[in-house]
């Protein structure tokens, strides 16, 4: 059975995910789970309790900063030498309440494309009406859509509807 928190199937990268998340008092005391890890990238997710809120009620930015650093961190550790931030800054765009679940995805992919010289890997996705930027990291670079919208699923049944209607 696939693991869906390993989703290129790199059993190291994830047993060194799953060893630090042991070793992350921080994440255990919060309920962070560790959603998906592959080299590069990583989703966290964290449910916001009813201690968790500030004065006026609505979730702390302090967790929502917390839940972003560890994603970062995850990310940033899955390959390569050990990693520490420096610096981050998070911008807030809506309040969360107690009872939301938070996922927060951090990727090293654009860090490492410039490392490599390889921006060309950076595309524009071709589904209809989706603008998503996605990093193409399959080895004959065939990758045209992204993973957010569904796009290549929405094409693919687009296409076949099509082919359908001609055919009657
Ligand atoms: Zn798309």
């Amino acid at each position: 059975m696939k693991d869906m928190r390993n989703p290129t199937g790199d059993d190291v990268v994830l047993a060194h995910a799953e060893a630090m998340h042991a070793r992350d008092l921080t994440c255990k005391s919060l309920g962070i789970a560790l959603e998906e890890v592959e080299p590069g990238r990583a989703v966290l997710s964290m449910q916001i309790a009813e201690d968790m809120v500030n004065g006026h009620g609505i979730g702390h930015g302090g967790y929502v900063f917390l839940l972003a650093d560890a994603a970062f961190a995850y990310a940033c550790n899955s390959h390569g030498p050990v990693a520490v931030a420096q610096t981050a800054q998070v911008t807030f765009l809506q309040p969360v309440r107690p009872g939301d679940r938070l996922a927060a995805e951090a990727g090293m992919a654009f860090a490492d494309l410039i490392r490599a010289g390889e921006l060309d890997r950076l595309r524009v996705c071709a589904g209809d009406d989706c603008d998503a930027v996605l990093v193409d990291l399959t080895r004959n670079r065939s990758r045209i859509y992204c993973d957010t919208g569904n796009c290549g699923n929405r094409q693919h049944v687009a296409a076949y509807r099509a082919r359908q209607r001609g055919e009657s």
